[in-house]
């Protein structure tokens, strides 16, 4: 079944064709091959003709869905804005609306200035001891400013049923651990463009330049201390290595200067009798750190972490520090309108009300029917693969075909709506005090779930634009926002729909099985359940993946980590295979009609590719590499599908092509 269909060709025929949509002329560049770069074939026109725009650091399908989906959010929001005085006491309505008008009120900002920020700074000055550090920690983090280190509630691994408090590492402001670190020019200019702005910073509140010079040294002193025993990105993603269980009198006696008393009082939450503490070693760290720095470099960490936290919500001065952070390793953009902060914090505030409405309004329930059809074939089609791996043993086979039939798939919104009751926001407020509420609102709701039943709500709104797989949950959740074209249209071609969401959402069935998913059962109880054998041969595999990825080349001498990407790796080239043959499956023995000029098979990976279409600043896709447990949209298509014989057939790509791994190098996993 080769169909070679010449560059040259494709074009006269796709522009004879006026039905396109996603495999729209303008999307390919046909100077290239398919077999060559299929992800410069097919998003390359669209690249040309979507350059980044001047306040952001990438442009994308996804920021384009994103954006239409704001649209709609948008006109609710000043709807809401115009009427909260008439709306009920205490309604979703009321709050939205006092909040965003609250937020788009930029003159009342500006004549605040810093004033918001001034209480919250006083209580920093006045720390002078362990315990009013551990106060503060305390009062900090219930407005969610997690320094220096964190408190949530986490599913128990050891009784997924239950939640549990979990302490891990925070902290710091780069993004990654090891800038702080490294040695070279780069990250030495990078420091000192850094230190630079927290001492603008410390300006902007009043202080001269020597002192904030002297106060800025203080702060990078200190997150250079703690960027010390930062676990790794890498190790963080081994579930066994961020899982220790330790009983409130251990934890004590691991950091005998965190006054822990002082610190629960003043998070209004009883101190737990368990933990799990995530980074033991980084928790010692911040025991020494409290009596080996002087009070005084505490003060100064502590006010910083407010200002850069407060920055955006303050007066045009403050807000600016905020864009000169993010350009530091994002590239050099335009501040964003205020209106996207505004309907982010909305979001933050009522994002569930809001979505609810919204995905009630733009969720049919037949694109749900639709979505569960192709559910059901991914799951067969998964089923019946893992039937069939010859390395597998019968004793793993069970297990894993369990936590297939036991996950709960999740598609669109929930049924119960959410209650915001507890959240109070006041007219007379600034807006930093009314995120500041918002963020008490989030914080203790979710520090009451500690030592309880986990509630088992969704992780994801309806209009967040992403899929999840949840081991303590075995669940899968895809909101209602994926939903949209380029990912999905129910009117369209299948092949397209299978190649864009359903390949996306099969990426997340194989998160149940990949090398963190794997090591939870169908409960979601963190538990070793296979075999040594079948251990030993899916780390053969994975490995092979690994220095694949870490082969590929992204700018200069940046290259991909394959070890930080491999578990999306594995879904991704397991995502793309199932829905593949789920599409197929979904044909019943029939053969799809040519499209564009197109086979099914064709336009199932050029859907593939286009769901991942996107333009990024150097300086952002930089920075990507490091922080992003997923490889670059670039290699996400091109990566996976030089592994797939099915993708060397669509295109009759020959053996020798760069996009054709040779059949000894090929992975396969599932
Ligand atoms: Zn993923």
């Amino acid at each position: 079944m080769i169909r070679t269909l010449l560059p040259s060709t494709l074009l006269l025929v796709s522009a004879a064709l006026a039905s396109a949509q996603e495999t729209s002329p303008t999307h390919l560049d046909t100077t290239c091959v398919p077999c060559d770069d299929f992800y410069r074939f097919a998003n390359g026109g669209w690249m040309t003709a979507n350059p980044v725009p001047d306040d952001r650091a990438s442009w994308s399908a996804y920021a384009e869905v994103n954006e239409r989906t704001r649209e709609t959010l948008r006109a609710k929001l000043w709807e809401a804005a115009e009427s909260w005085e008439s709306a009920a006491t205490g309604s979703g309505e009321r709050k939205l609306g006092l909040f965003f008008a609250c937020c788009m009120d930029s003159e009342r900002v500006e004549r605040e200035g810093d004033e918001p920020l001034e209480a919250l700074l006083s209580q920093v000055e006045m720390v002078r001891d362990t315990r009013t550090l551990a106060e503060t920690f305390g009062s900090l983090h219930r407005i969610g400013v997690g320094v220096p280190f964190e408190l949530g509630a986490t599913s128990d691994p050891e009784d997924a049923s239950m939640m549990i408090a979990e302490l891990s590492q925070g902290g710091l402001t780069l993004p990654v651990s090891t800038w702080y670190l490294n040695e070279g020019e780069d990250f030495e200019s990078l420091r000192e463009e850094y230190l630079a702005l927290v001492q603008r910073a410390f300006e902007l509140l009043g202080h001269d330049a020597v002192e904030a010079g002297t106060k800025a040294v203080r702060v990078l002193e200190l997150e250079t201390l703690l960027a010390r025993a930062t676990m790794s990105r890498e190790a963080r993603r081994d579930p066994n290595r961020v899982t220790n269980r330790m009983t409130r009198a251990e934890v004590r006696a691991m950091t005998p200067s965190v006054d822990w008393a002082a610190y629960f009082e003043s998070l209004g939450v009883p101190e737990p009798e368990e933990y799990n503490v995530a980074q033991p070693e980084f928790l010692t760290q911040v025991d020494h750190l409290l009596t080996d720095q002087a009070v005084a470099a505490w003060r100064s960490y502590l006010s910083w972490w407010l200002v850069r936290r407060a920055s955006r919500f303050l007066d045009s001065h403050l807000a600016a520090l905020d864009g000169d952070l993010r350009a530091l390793w994002s590239g050099s953009v335009a501040p964003p309108p205020r209106i996207r902060m505004c309907e982010s914090l909305a979001d933050f505030a009522l994002g569930e009300t809001l979505g609810r409405q919204w995905a009630q309004a733009s969720f049919p329930p037949a694109a749900k029917a639709t979505a569960e059809e192709m559910v059901d074939n991914i799951l067969a089609v998964f089923r019946d693969r893992i039937q069939e791996l010859e390395w597998m043993s019968s004793a793993t086979r069970q297990e894993a075909l369990a936590k297939l039939r036991t996950m709960d798939v999740r598609i669109g919104y929930p049924d119960e709506t959410f209650d915001h009751t507890a959240l109070e926001l006041h007219e007379e407020d600034s807006l930093l005090e009314m995120v500041a509420d918002i963020s008490r609102f989030r914080v203790d709701r979710d520090l009451s779930r500690i030592g309880r039943p986990d509630p088992d709500l969704w992780a994801l709104n309806p209009q967040r634009l992403t899929g999840a797989y949840i081991p303590a949950r075995n669940a899968i959740e895809y909101p209602a926002a994926k939903f949209q074209p380029p990912f999905f249209d129910a009117n369209r071609d299948p092949a397209m729909n299978y190649g864009a969401i359903g390949a996306t959402i099969a990426h997340e069935i194989t998160h149940a099985l990949d090398d963190q998913g794997r090591q939870y059962d169908a409960e979601g109880n963190l538990r070793d359940w296979w075999t040594d054998e079948d251990a030993a041969q899916f780390e053969a595999a994975a490995s092979r993946l690994v220095e694949q990825f870490d082969d590929y080349v992204v700018l200069d001498s940046v290259r991909v980590n394959g070890t930080l990407t491999l578990g999306e790796n594995i879904a991704d080239l397991g995502g793309v295979t199932l829905a593949f043959h789920a599409w197929r499956r979904s044909l019943n023995g029939a053969e799809p009609d040519l499209i564009d000029g197109f086979t099914g098979e064709q336009r199932f990976f050029l859907a593939w590719a286009h769901n991942w279409r996107e333009t990024i600043r150097p300086e952002e896709l930089k920075t990507d590499v490091e922080r992003d447990v997923h490889a670059p949209s670039y290699w996400r298509v091109n990566g996976p599908l030089s592994n797939l014989p099915e993708f060397a057939e669509a295109f009759g790509c020959r053996p020798d092509a760069p996009m054709v791994r040779r059949p000894d190098r090929r992975v396969r996993v599932w």
